[in-house]
């Protein structure tokens, strides 16, 4: 499997996303080629210097190093998956940066080793306007000899790059993890916010005081995935317990003021688990053990 240090490079998708990562390549002296189902999608970087391929197939034969970006998984394979565009993938290396699961970035990787190419798997965690600056996240994972080739083009896309191994779906899985934590505390916030608006209060006052309490959460999340990492939930912040009656007030408050209770109800039946399973006398994150059950 052939692995290249370019300067061509073919971007597939010029959605929003896909359009902003080969803007940015063009902007850094990249030689971009690229294809969009439709075409009229392309014509503003053709000004700007773009190629534009007729065909899929054409743009994959365009450069050693395709970066696809469309909506989903399954429009990637319907792109891809045709005997011309086959043809033409033998040492290529193809960078995956449609959003997708874990076992759709390990399914990829197979399908383009069978097809000879070499494969990473990309996620990014920025909206198109954020990506190019020093502080853009973007996660990486699969073959690292590709990765370490490859890396210049990242850093087009965002200074914050992190690799996180050969496994192909490792980017994807704490892609979904970090979102997760952002819906989880965005539904903690919705909930607190009918509170406040059950109790008449304003939803922007009680909006500044969680941005302010934000920073030091950060400091508190990272100290629970310490004692989760080290194993020891010996009590060295807060008791499980404190938040065992914490959550059953929060519930009993929804009930009393007839709000929804489906966040409540739900944490607070998880911390009511960690108690009866003996927990409340360990540091908070030992709440996982219930999640691991
Ligand atoms: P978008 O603007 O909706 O563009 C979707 C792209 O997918 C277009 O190029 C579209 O082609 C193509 N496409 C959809 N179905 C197709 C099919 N069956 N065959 C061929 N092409 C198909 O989306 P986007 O914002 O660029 O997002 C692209 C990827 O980046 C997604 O996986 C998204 O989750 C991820 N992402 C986006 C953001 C963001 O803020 N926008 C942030 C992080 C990650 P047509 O133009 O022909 O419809």
């Amino acid at each position: 499997m052939k692995m290249t240090t370019t300067n061509n490079i073919s971007v597939i998708g010029l959605g929003m996303m896909g359009a902003t990562l080969a803007r940015l390549l063009l902007q850094q002296g990249y030689r971009v080629t690229v294809w969009n189902r439709s075409v009229e999608k392309a014509a503003s970087l053709v000004k700007e210097g773009a190629i534009l391929a007729p065909d899929a197939a054409a743009a994959v034969a365009a450069s050693p190093v395709i970066v696809i970006c469309v909506h989903d998984y399954k429009a990637a394979t319907e792109i891809f998956d045709t005997a011309v565009v086959k043809n033409v993938l033998r040492g290529k290396v193809l960078i995956q940066l449609t959003s997708g699961s874990p076992q759709e970035a390990q399914e990829s990787e197979v399908w383009a080793h069978q097809q000879g190419a070499a494969y990473l798997d990309g996620a990014i965690q920025a909206a198109p306007s954020q990506m190019g600056r020093p502080d853009t996240p973007i996660f990486v994972s699969g073959a690292e000899d590709a990765y370490r080739q490859s890396e210049a083009v990242f850093q087009v896309f965002g200074g914050r790059v992190s690799y996180f191994g050969e496994q192909a779906g490792a980017a994807s899985a704490i892609d979904l993890a970090s979102l997760s934590a952002i819906y989880g505390t965005m539904m903690g916030f919705l909930h607190g916010a009918r509170i406040v608006e059950a109790a008449g209060f304003r939803v922007d006052t009680y909006g500044s005081l969680v941005a302010g309490i934000t920073s030091t959460f950060g400091d508190f999340l990272q100290h629970e995935a310490n004692v989760i990492q080290s194993g020891n939930f010996e009590i060295s912040e807060s008791p499980l317990k404190i938040s065992v009656d914490a959550m059953e007030r929060i519930l009993q408050q929804a009930k009393d003021a007839g709000i929804h209770s489906g966040f409540p109800a739900y944490a607070a039946g998880i911390f009511r688990q960690a108690a009866d399973a003996g927990l409340g006398n360990e540091e908070l994150a030992a709440l996982i053990k219930v999640l691991r059950a």
